[in-house]
């Protein structure tokens, strides 16, 4: 693996194998005092994130810390981005300053790909956390982490991924990996949230499928675990009452409260790749029940990233 820029075309052998080491690496360093290995002493990881982030970017730089990575935060505002730089120049300058890999979150989609082509020429590796309403691939395989953990399998899984499909990542790079994985998606969404093409989103051979609901009571007694969306204001395009009426209405329909919760199976599990804004698209009752599973998403997000740093740099010398 040379850089890690989507789910789209991950072959399931490649996210078991990173799932796998995120598993293997949460357990050897469970109940240790000193959560340090030395597998990336020497190697350089810089963070470089062009919008906020709090899970994001301080999983990423534990990650690197717990394997003793050296580890560099940049962020736009604090760097010659704001004074009008180039991407492709920062992107370069880090390069020559010794990152051996860059986490790169920035608001266009495509961004980390573009990163990628320009760094072709030199041995720096490249993550993206996040490229506007494109993908966040490693919140996709945090989220397969936990559901695997938590329900023991993927394959055959119904999962409902619920809200502002139109302007999240982490849908897309969800239901192209869990689809993958064998996991029928259903994403359930307002038609005026639900992009255009979102039924075709699994890959062809992909041992699950991906299908397009507005109804979320009737989806929620069929799943083994509902992924709820926050509203992403922040990457609307216009006013976001062109989208829906009102907030009230929008928790009515598509908020999952304590009467939807009672829905699901017993078994079924909630996620939700935060921030969450309680109250709008889950109710606090729902975020802080046992059948939320949010803090082992970001447990799980420390070790899937450990995973994600240790196949692109461990072994690097000797050409792997
Ligand atoms: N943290 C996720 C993201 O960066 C989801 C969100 O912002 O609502 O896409």
């Amino acid at each position: 693996m040379r850089h890690l820029l989507s789910t789209a075309g991950m072959s399931p052998a490649a996210a078991e194998t990173l799932l796998d080491t995120a598993e293997t690496l949460k357990k050897t360093l469970l109940g240790r005092e000193v959560r340090k290995l030395p597998t990336l002493r020497g190697r350089t990881v810089v963070t470089l994130f062009h919008e906020n982030s709090t899970r994001t970017r301080v999983s990423f730089e534990v990650a690197g810390k717990w394997m003793s990575a050296d580890v560099i935060n940049v962020s736009a505002s604090g760097s010659s981005a704001s004074k009008g730089e180039s991407l492709r120049d920062t992107a370069t300058t880090l390069s020559a300053a010794g990152a051996d890999l860059v986490v790169v979150r920035h608001p266009a989609s495509g961004a980390a790909h573009r990163l990628a082509g320009w760094l072709s020429s030199t041995n720096t590796a490249v993550v993206n956390a996040g490229d506007g309403t494109h993908e966040h691939p490693t919140q996709a395989l945090l989220d397969a982490a936990t559901l695997r953990e938590r329900l023991g399998t993927i394959a055959g899984r119904r999962i409902a991924i619920v809200g502002d499909v139109l302007h999240s990542r982490v849908a897309r790079s969800n239901a192209y990996l869990l689809s993958a994985l064998g996991a029928d998606v259903v994403l359930v969404a307002p038609p005026t949230l639900t992009p255009v093409g979102a039924a075709t989103w699994a890959e062809p051979g992909a041992g699950g499928t991906v299908t397009v609901s507005h109804d979320l009571d009737a989806e929620l007694p069929t799943v083994d675990a509902v992924m709820m969306l926050r509203v992403q204001a922040e990457r609307v395009i216009g006013d976001v009452a062109n989208f829906f009426p009102s907030v009230r209405e929008y928790s009515a329909a598509y908020g999952l409260d304590g009467r939807r919760l009672g829905l699901l199976p017993e078994h079924a599990v909630v996620l939700h790749p935060g921030p969450m804004l309680r109250g709008m698209e889950i109710a606090s009752t729902v975020a802080d029940s046992p059948r939320a599973a949010i803090n082992d998403q970001v447990r799980n997000g420390v070790h899937v990233r450990m995973a994600v740093l240790y196949h692109l740099l461990a072994g690097k010398d000797e050409g792997a």
